[in-house]
């Protein structure tokens, strides 16, 4: 078991039996680059394809075919990196990175090695507890994904699907800056929404647009850095969160034990929930990178850096710091709201012209809430964003009580059907009309003459009352206007 508390950094230590241990970690995240065509050829994209269908000769690597590098994917790299707050390299190098395997025809990688087009950057990692952490980017570079192997279709044959080989990828790697696997989670969530808010990549890791190879290590505080393992392919946020403290435990145990960590590839098994060794160091490939010969290397002016600079949207942290200064919200909600674009745009429709509190109450608790128990995402909501509004209207000039509106909101959920159109068909309509709630107090009033007796010595039974009228008026009646008719007529304060 692992006790987390602070040192003199804030940041979390783990228990062993010899003493507190630091658990250091640092990704490479590949994230699958958003563009209709791949990046050095003009065959589509798309996810879920028929095998090979998306297969051009320079892709099926056939001899002679020459890459032609896809400027879209290179303005999208741009963009990310200046999205990372990270220096643009106006000069970058295609280089071959050679290994064989029976997914790349080619015989070799396009991927940039000593010259890559993002160099050093960071990024604003928020933290659960409400403190935040800045993880240095090391570099950003462009490279070819890989086809597939399918080995679960035939009982004794392997197939090859090339509809991914050369679909660009951006490798983005961090500096080992991580000390838990909260913030290794936290790392990522943030630069997906990044990445999303930019639209450079699509964040989608069950899809496989977003994967991460996680290098942990472990040290006593303040020790240099010790040797790391690397976790190849990790896709999913928990996956990754189980894969770092599995892989933490394991070094901590040779280390306590007098053993000696190896420097090693390590895959993780996502149905033992632990990692196994894939490649040592001593198998480790020599990839003999050099530049292609095939390509020149990648020269653009600053200007056009600039010009893309311009175009780029509000980023999380800019709409966060907006949020709170514009609507009054506290960091933790605008921390919430800005998590992901979608949320953040449907928020800003609801909270138009209103109480922004109230707005972020709605969508954070009843909006999420619905969402989460229905399994879906804010962008397939049966409430859109204007229909909230609208349910927020209706309490605002009394038209339901706020009671009432929950009832309406479930409504909404289901039918997908508007507010007005909801409280209009079913009559929810408030009752304000206090000749309607006069009849309603005299009938208790006169049915209950013991609590009346009560309430005299007891002001805070009026409750009861309250409670009594609602329920005569199937929740309808204005509870303010009843408070007051109560309180005139029982004669209490
Ligand atoms: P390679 O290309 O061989 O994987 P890099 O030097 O590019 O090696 O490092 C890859 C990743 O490993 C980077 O994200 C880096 O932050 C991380 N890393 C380097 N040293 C350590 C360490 N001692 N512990 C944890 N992560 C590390
Ligand atoms: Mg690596």
């Amino acid at each position: 078991m692992s006790t987390k508390h602070p040192h003199e950094s804030g940041r979390s230590l783990i228990a062993g039996a010899t003493g507190d241990w630091e658990i250091v970690i640092g990704l490479e995240v590949h994230a699958q680059v958003t563009s209709d065509a791949k990046l050095f050829s003009g065959s589509p994209t798309a996810f879920g394809a028929e095998p090979n269908s998306q297969v051009s000769l320079v892709d099926a690597a056939m001899p002679g075919m020459l890459p032609v590098i896809n400027q879209y994917c290179v303005e999208q790299a741009v963009r990310t990196g200046l999205g990372l707050n990270a220096q643009i390299n106006t000069y970058s190098v295609f280089d071959r990175k050679n290994y064989f395997y029976p997914d790349l025809p080619q015989g070799y990688q396009i991927s940039q090695f000593k010259h890559p087009i993002v160099g050093e950057g960071e990024v604003i990692v928020d933290l659960d507890d409400g403190t935040s952490v800045t993880i240095g980017i090391e570099r950003l570079h462009l490279e070819q994904d890989a086809g597939k192997s399918v080995h679960d279709m035939h009982p004794s044959q392997s197939f090859v699907d090339l509809n991914r080989s050369g679909v660009a990828l951006m490798e983005i790697v961090s500096k080992p800056d991580m000390r838990s696997s909260a913030e290794a989670d936290a790392y990522v969530r943030k630069l997906r929404a990044i990445v999303r808010y930019l639209g450079t990549c699509d964040g989608n890791m069950e899809q496989g647009s977003m994967r991460a190879d996680v290098n942990v290590s472990v040290r006593r505080p303040g020790a240099p850095l010790g040797t790391r393992c690397e976790i190849k392919n990790v896709n999913s946020l928990r996956f990754m969160v189980q894969a770092i403290e599995y892989e933490a435990r394991r070094q901590i145990d040779i280390l306590e034990d007098g053993g000696e960590i190896d420097q090693e590839t390590r895959l993780f098994d996502t149905k033992s929930g632990t990692t196994r060794t894939m490649r040592s160091k001593e198998e480790a490939h020599d990839y003999r990178y050099f530049p292609d010969p095939d390509l020149l290397p990648l020269e653009f002016t600053q200007d056009w850096v600039d010009e893309i600079a311009k175009g780029l949207p509000e980023l999380p942290d800019a709409k966060k710091q907006r949020f709170m200064r514009e609507f009054g919200l506290s960091q933790y909600d605008a921390e919430v709201l800005v998590a992901e674009r979608d949320i953040s745009e449907f928020f800003e429709i609801v909270a138009e012209n209103r109480d922004a509190k109230v707005a972020c109450n709605w969508v954070t608790s009843d909006l999420f809430g619905a969402l989460n128990k229905a399994g879906k995402d804010i962008s397939d909501s049966p409430i859109s964003a204007k229909q909230l509004g609208d349910l927020i209207d209706l309490i605002n000039d009394q038209t339901i009580s706020g009671r009432i509106a929950k009832q309406v909101f479930d409504i909404m959920f289901e039918s997908s059907a508007d507010p007005g159109q909801i409280v209009e068909e079913k009559g929810l309509k408030q009752v304000t009309d206090t000749a309607a709630i006069e009849s309603a107090v005299d009938e208790i009033i006169n049915a209950n003459s013991d609590k009346v007796a009560q309430v005299k010595e007891k002001p805070k039974m009026i409750g009861w009352f309250v409670g009594q009228v609602m329920q005569a008026t199937g929740g309808k009646a204005n509870p303010q206007a009843v408070n007051q008719i109560l309180k005139e007529k029982l004669g209490v304060e």
